[in-house]
C-alpha cells in the first residue's frame, strides 16, 4: 500500500464509524475492503469497476488508462483513438483544456484519424464537452452510492439488495453480453444522465444557439425528451416494438428504456435481447441526434429503423451462442421468436 495508503482510502474521508481509517491499520482495512468487494462480485454487484477516479484539475488521471468518465477506460471504449494516441500516458489535463470556461480537446495522434476513427473522435468530443475541469486536486470515487462516498453500511445494503434481488440504484445496470462495450457504456452514461444534452450544457453556461431538440426542433432538449417522448423518438420506438411485437404503452419512461425488462422478466436470454436492442435503439438515435447537429442530415424513421434493425443484428448475432445462432430473416421478421424456450412462450404479444 506504501505511500498511496491515503489515497486507497479515498481522501475526502467519509469511512462511516463501522470502517474508521484512525483506529485500523491500512493493511487490514485494505485486506476488508477486498473480503468486501468479492460478495459484492459474487451478488452481481461488480465491484472492481466500483471505484473511479473523481475528476478535479485532471492531472493525476491517465485519460485513455483509468477510468474516469462512465464505466470503462476510455482507451477500451474509443479503441481505434487509444491505437492513435502519441502518449499513451497523457493525462486528463494534457487532453482537455478549458477555454473560456469550455472545455476543448487537445489531440495529439500519431497520424491523422480517418475512417471509422472520425466516429469515435465525434463521440469522445460529445463526451468530453460536459467535462468540466476545476482547480481541485484529483480524487476517488465510489459508484456504487450516489454520494461516491464509499462506506461499509453502502455496500452491505447494496449486497442485502442484490440478494433480495432488488437493483441498489440506476447505476448497478449490468453489462449487457450482446452488445459492444460502447453500447454498454452509452446506456449507462444515459441512465446517469451524463450525456450532452442541450439543456444540461446551457446550464452549465456554454452559450449554444438553441436549446431545442435537434431531432424534432419543436421541444426543449433533455434526456427524457430525447429518448422517451421527442416525436420523432416515438415514431422509431413505435416501429420497433410492432417489430418486436410489444405493447406500443410498455415504454413511458427512461426506466422502461435502459433497465426495465417486464417483457421477459422470465426468461434470462429474452430479457438480455430485448434490452440490448432497446440500448441499440438509444445508441442509433443519438448518432443521428449528433449527425443532424453535425452534418444537417437527416434520415425518415423507418431508415433509421433498417439501420438499429442491420446493425443490431451483426452485433448480436456475432456475441450469441454458436449453438443457437440468430439468423437475418428471422431476426428481421420475427425477433421475440428467439426468446420463446422450449417449454414456455414469453412475453410475446
Ligand atoms: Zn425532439
Amino acid at each position: 500500500m506504501g505511500k498511496n495508503y491515503h489515497e486507497y482510502l479515498w481522501v475526502g474521508g467519509g469511512l462511516d464509524t463501522n470502517f474508521s481509517c484512525m483506529n485500523i491499520p491500512g493493511r487490514t482495512i485494505w485486506k476488508e475492503i477486498i473480503k468486501a468487494g468479492k460478495m459484492a462480485d459474487d451478488t452481481g454487484a461488480s465491484f472492481s469497476s466500483s471505484f473511479s477516479k473523481k475528476l478535479g484539475n485532471g492531472n493525476t488521471i491517465l485519460f485513455w488508462d483509468e477510468i474516469w468518465c462512465g464505466s470503462e477506460r476510455l482507451g477500451d471504449t474509443f479503441h481505434r483513438l487509444y491505437m492513435l494516441e502519441s502518449n499513451k500516458d497523457a493525462t486528463v489535463a494534457d487532453r482537455i483544456i478549458n477555454v473560456n470556461s469550455t472545455s476543448t480537446s487537445n489531440w495529439c495522434w500519431v497520424r491523422p484519424p480517418r475512417g471509422r476513427a472520425l466516429n469515435e473522435i465525434l463521440e469522445l468530443n460529445n463526451l468530453i464537452s460536459s467535462v468540466t475541469l476545476t482547480d481541485q486536486s484529483d480524487s476517488w470515487k465510489f459508484n456504487l452510492d450516489s454520494t461516491g462516498i464509499y462506506t461499509t453500511k453502502t455496500l452491505s445494503q447494496i449486497i442485502n439488495n442484490l440478494k433480495l434481488g432488488i437493483h441498489a440504484s440506476a447505476i448497478l445496470i449490468q453489462r449487457n453480453k450482446f452488445t459492444p462495450q460502447k453500447v454498454n457504456f452509452f446506456a449507462w452514461r444515459v441512465i446517469q444522465r451524463k450525456i450532452p444534452i442541450r439543456v444540461e450544457l446551457d446550464k452549465r453556461g456554454i452559450d449554444l444557439d438553441t436549446i431545442l431538440c435537434p431531432l424534432c426542433d419543436t421541444d426543449t432538449e433533455t434526456i427524457d425528451h430525447t429518448f422517451v417522448t421527442c416525436p420523432k423518438t416515438s415514431q422509431i420506438r413505435e416501429l420497433i416494438l410492432t417489430w418486436w411485437s410489444q405493447a406500443i404503452t410498455s415504454i413511458t419512461n427512461l426506466g422502461d428504456v435502459i433497465i426495465n425488462n417486464q417483457s421477459f422478466t422470465s426468461n434470462n436470454i429474452g430479457s438480455s435481447l430485448w434490452q440490448a436492442t432497446k440500448w441499440i435503439v438509444c445508441y442509433i438515435i443519438w448518432k443521428h441526434r449528433n449527425l443532424k447537429v453535425l452534418l444537417k442530415k437527416e434520415w425518415s424513421p423507418a431508415t433509421i429503423v433498417s439501420e438499429i434493425q442491420t446493425q443490431s443484428y451483426s452485433w448480436i448475432s456475432k456475441r450469441s451462442k454458436k449453438k443457437k445462432p440468430i439468423e437475418w430473416q428471422q431476426w428481421l421478421i420475427n425477433p421475440s421468436s428467439y426468446v420463446v424456450t422450449s417449454s414456455h412462450r414469453v412475453g410475446v404479444g
